[in-house]
């Protein structure tokens, strides 16, 4: 990708202005472009992309390039707040925090460590998510934490452990320079990845163009740029997936000497997969058989393929099933390992790899095996504690499942950082109920008052990125080290800080009496973290502070073997599969039964990769009369989630100011509904109000960006009908990830009033 460097500062001042520029990476999205901070009298006035970083190049998306100005915003929490008769009051951080350890007490001596439960975000720093591993896990002893890396990635998670043996993406950001074919589903890279969607633009209109195959209900920049585009039917991947496998092992273009050597369950997966002939998956989809038969050829004739996916398979029916079918196309082509070859099972957030690695999304840290005794062993060694204080005696509770404790009463205090429930949870009706309970404490870390916060009893202000230190790891296993630009304002802390205090006001200790939290800084926390690494796939003992601010990045493993990282996985096309290395047994793909050691042990995969396959099955909730239309919730290129920091940067709250409803001409015109028109859009648990955008989107599918709250209305719901697309979506997961679904729910659309001269707000550049 070639270098070119964008830079964006506040209005009036030029780059000589800058009083220096501090060494960072952007967290706006997890592609993990390198940046720098720009500072001025001590106050973040812009960044700079920085040259010499291989993600990026220089180059920076418009979050990137804008969303900083959140830091600066007027309406961010300098003090701690705390419930007084009913409303939320400043108080000082002895108090806020002695509520909450008083709470703590309260709970453990009465209910037991399953009365609390965590819930944080993928937007903090490793060194923050493995200190709240560790008081949750070895100091409370909860199996109630999770991150809303479940709303995210936990399929991503989930589908490479399936097939692989362990989380982590096997190729780099590179070998989309070296593919010659794409195939992206749900993707819609060009607005949540845009400087990944620059570099596959760059391989697309240069020469030697790829080919594209893009799977998306939505005609995005993506798919309007493909050979193939497959606007299947929401909720039926699945099936489109089967078919195209069905396809390349009836014309041959399976590679058998890869296949026979290096996986496991090829013939699981033919049982399966030849009951999809293309003609009953396009039924199934609802595209003509052609387009399956070209998709299939083009994957079928790659001679060098990279697949991507994202939300539109994570958070779809069927999610983990459909990400581990893409993992099969893969496999089946014998392409991974090498240049131009390989998966990446996306992630949305910046920060979700280091959920998923550090523990804080309840998988044990490093990748270990909750379910291996030797591993709980070495875990406990590391942390000196015995092994029966670490919750390992079953799978950790999934976020759906801890708000539904929270709901029955069995959970009484929820500590959730870095995230806002109350807008990115499904059906938030009843979220909002279950988190305005009396009998819940809840405790929220945050920058803002977020529509979550407000219903706090406890709410701890935090430092963002640029206003503490830290690393963080993207989608290609690069990490990044972040430095402290500024100080945060007023009282508010970093996350570490408040784990750090809690911890020791809680007094948490280890087997010997010491305390179980063994670090003040950022750096130790990392070095702690890594040499519980040394020897698992995300291997970071060879790293340090000094050596990623000299090199920028660096890529795990990194150790003695990858002293400077290592650029793809699987090269020796041995998978982290072997029983006792491995970071799960598995699971049936349709039940989500997981699998037993002896299970597992009888599949010997050792070493060699997984097939697995699935049936298709149709989502739970389908078009009625009453509800004719699916509802899909995506993104925009201009907002990072609830819209919690780019809500906060003008020209990113410009580009995309409000909620918008897009339909297709087909059905705008049997609804009578006009371009911009206010429409109420109405399912079985809610409802919302937009304006309503014809867009280039399947017959039948109704999409609205789930990045709008209540916030900027001063409220944590609507006054009447809602504006946040997760008012209607439905409290459904999947099975084996326990992803929800926001693809699949039924909605109507009603017209409320005419347009009279106004435009939908959806941004014209997007999808
Ligand atoms: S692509 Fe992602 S990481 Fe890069 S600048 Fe944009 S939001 Fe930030």
């Amino acid at each position: 990708m070639a270098v070119r460097v964008d830079l964006q500062l506040e209005e009036g001042l030029g780059e000589q202005d800058v009083d220096r520029w501090v060494q960072s990476a952007c967290v706006l999205c997890s592609h993990g472009c390198g940046m720098d901070i720009a500072v001025k009298n001590d106050r973040i006035v812009g960044v700079r992309g920085r040259a010499e970083d291989r993600i990026n190049r220089g180059r920076l998306g418009p979050k990137g390039l804008y969303g900083w100005q959140a830091n600066n915003a007027a309406d961010r929490l300098t003090r701690p707040l705390i419930r007084r008769d009913g409303e939320l009051v400043e108080t000082d951080w002895d108090t806020a925090l002695g509520a909450v350890v008083e709470r703590s007490r309260q709970l453990l001596a009465t209910q037991g460590p399953l009365a609390m439960a965590f819930y944080t975000t993928g937007q903090l720093f490793l060194e923050e998510y493995y200190t709240q591993a560790v008081i949750g896990m070895a100091g409370i002893g909860t199996p109630h934490m999770d991150g809303n890396t479940r709303l995210c990635t936990a399929t991503a998670d989930q589908a490479l452990k399936e097939s692989f043996g362990s989380d982590g993406d096997p190729g780099c950001y590179e070998d989309i320079n070296d593919c010659d074919t794409l195939f992206l589903v749900g993707h819609n890279v060009a607005e949540t990845q845009t400087v990944m969607w620059m570099r596959m633009l760059d391989r697309l209109h240069g020469p030697d163009r790829p080919r594209l195959v893009v799977v998306d209900p939505r005609a995005t920049p993506a798919a309007r740029e493909a050979d193939v585009h497959l606007a299947i039917r929401n909720g039926t991947n699945l099936a489109l997936l089967n078919g195209i496998q069905h396809e390349l092992i009836a014309n041959g273009w399976v590679d058998h000497g890869f296949v026979d050597a290096h996986t496991v369950g090829f013939d699981q997966i033919r049982k399966i997969v030849t009951q999809y002939p293309p003609e009953r998956a396009a039924a199934i989809c609802g595209v003509p058989a052609t387009q399956i038969h070209e998709a299939a050829r083009v994957v079928g004739t790659a001679r060098r393929l990279v697949s991507t996916c994202l939300q539109g398979v994570y958070q779809s029916h069927q999610a983990t099933a459909s990400a581990v079918a893409i993992n099969n196309l893969n496999l089946l082509r014998g392409m991974i390992g090498r240049p131009g070859c390989t998966v990446f099972q996306m992630n949305g957030q910046p920060t979700a790899q280091n959920t998923r690695e550090c523990g804080a999304n309840g998988d044990m840290p490093a990748f270990l095996n909750w379910q291996n005794p030797n591993h709980i062993e070495q875990l406990a060694r590391h942390w000196n504690v015995d092994p029966s204080v670490i919750p390992h005696w079953f799978r950790h509770t999934h976020a759906m499942q801890i708000f539904r404790y929270c709901e029955e009463g069995a959970i009484r205090l929820l500590w959730i950082s870095g995230t806002n429930p109350a807008v990115s949870l499904p059906e938030l009706a009843r979220i909002r109920s279950i988190l305005a309970q009396e009998r819940l404490f809840v405790v929220v870390q945050d920058a803002f008052l977020t529509e979550t916060a407000r219903l706090a009893d406890v709410v701890l202000p935090t430092a963002l990125w640029g206003e503490k230190t830290g690393t963080f790891t993207n989608a290609d296993r690069t990490v990044h080290l972040s430095e402290q630009a500024v100080d945060p304002p007023g009282e508010a802390r970093t996350d570490l800080e408040i784990w750090i205090e809690y911890a020791r006001r809680m007094n948490l200790q280890d087997a010997d009496g010491q305390p179980l939290v063994k670090w003040s800084a950022p750096e130790e926390a990392f070095d702690h973290f890594k040499r519980l690494t040394q020897g698992r796939p995300c291997d970071y003992s060879g790293m340090s502070y000094d050596k990623l601010r000299t090199q920028g990045q660096i890529q795990w493993p990194c150790n003695d073997q990858h002293p400077d990282g290592a650029q793809r996985l699987y090269e020796d096309l041995v998978f982290n599969t072997d029983p006792d290395d491995c970071e799960e047994y598995g699971h049936d793909l349709t039940t989500g039964a997981g699998n037993e050691e002896k299970d597992y042990r009888a599949l010997n995969p050792a070493g060699r990769a997984i097939l697995k396959a699935a049936d298709y099955s149709p989502p739970h909730e389908l078009p009625t009369e009453d509800y004719p239309l699916l509802l899909t919730t995506g993104r925009t290129v201009y907002h990072f989630h609830t819209r919690t920091k780019t809500g906060r940067s003008r020209r990113l709250q410009e580009a995309a100011p409000e909620v918008w409803v897009e339909v297709s001409a087909t059905d705008a015109e049997r609804l009578g509904i006009g371009e911009g028109d206010l429409v109420r859009a109405e399912s079985r648990r809610g409802s919302l109000q937009g304006r309503a955008r014809i867009g280039d989107i399947r017959r039948g599918v109704v999409f609205v960006p789930f990045h709008y709250g209540y916030w900027d209305r001063q409220a944590s719901g609507p006054d009447g009908d809602g504006r946040a697309a997760n008012e209607l979506t439905v409290s459904d997961w999947d099975p084996v990830s326990k992803q929800p679904y926001f693809k699949v729910a039924a909605v109507r659309l009603v017209r409320v009033e005419p347009a009279d001269g106004q435009q939908a707000p959806a941004p014209e550049v997007t999808a």
